[in-house]
């Protein structure tokens, strides 16, 4: 069973607003650790469920976080600057890596989606987007990315982040283990465990979810097409500059409506109206 692991840093234990998560920041560093932490547990408890593999997907920022020293040495991470960021690797249309599909997906450190009420450092790829729907339904970056790597046949078996990302999970794959490391407070304050009660948490998750995985109980998220994704930007210039990419046309205030045929389609849309919408405001 090879196993695909993305690791974000917003939903780790140990972090409950969003600056020491930023490069530059002096709690950066201790941030990093925290991240290679619960990705070392996740690898850990892949392979006590399992795995033949495990490939990792640093998933924050500039996407170049983790310490590769610091890593458990059976995995391989894939770093840098990605086109197709947080499910790189992981199907055809984002260069599969390896000789063969992934049998499970596993997402640490995730957040819920922007707009939540009151999740921790609740945000969608960005801190452009003011609300994102799939299909009409609220989603963040747990239920996007998990429709990409359904179309692939990739299921979602885990994600571990705080208390509101559990039940945002829970909505969209009922199947998957929901490792919770953090009562969530507000936007920038979170009651988290200690991180390495979070490891234990995501260790015995992660290899429960590669064990149920080679049952055949989890599934590939599937969404219905044509896929209809909708987001709210900040300001109607970051719309106008979202709205540019080819199947995205401008609605209401501050929305773009992206219309595709399948879920990797809309998502290419999607991640190219973030990052022009970022050009926006810069
Ligand atoms: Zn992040």
């Amino acid at each position: 069973m090879r196993v695909y692991l993305s690791v974000d840093m917003e939903g780790l234990a140990g972090i409950s607003h969003s600056a020491p998560t930023g490069r530059g920041d002096e709690g950066y560093p201790a941030a990093v650790e925290l991240m290679v932490g619960e990705a070392n547990a996740a690898i850990e408890g892949a392979h006590a469920g399992g795995a033949t593999e495990v490939v990792v997907n640093d998933s924050h920022g500039g996407m170049f976080n983790l310490s590769p020293m610091g890593l458990d040495r059976r995995a391989v991470v894939v770093q840098g600057q990605k086109a197709w960021s947080m499910v790189q690797g992981a199907g055809p249309d984002a260069r599969l890596i390896g000789d063969g599909r992934f049998g499970v997906a596993l997402f640490v450190g995730y957040h819920v989606r922007a707009g939540h009420p009151d999740g921790v450092i609740a945000h969608t790829y960005s801190y452009a987007p003011t609300l994102s729907t799939l299909n009409g339904r609220p989603v963040g970056e747990t239920g996007i990315n998990a429709a990409v790597l359904g179309a692939w046949g990739v299921p979602v078996g885990l994600v571990a982040g705080d208390d509101r990302l559990a039940e945002e999970t829970e909505g969209w794959l009922p199947w998957a283990e929901r490792v919770v490391v953090k009562r969530a407070v507000g936007w920038r304050a979170a009651a988290s465990v200690h991180p390495a009660v979070a490891r234990e948490l995501v260790r015995e998750g992660a290899e429960r979810a590669v064990r149920r995985a080679a049952t055949g109980e989890l599934r590939p998220l599937e969404v219905e097409t044509p896929v209809r994704i909708e987001i709210e930007y900040r300001n109607g210039g970051e719309a106008d500059y979202a709205a540019l990419v080819p199947l995205a046309e401008r609605y209401g205030d501050r929305g773009v409506r992206i219309v595709a045929q399948d879920a990797p389609t809309a998502y290419r849309a999607f991640l190219a109206g973030i990052r022009l919408a970022s050009l926006a405001s810069a």
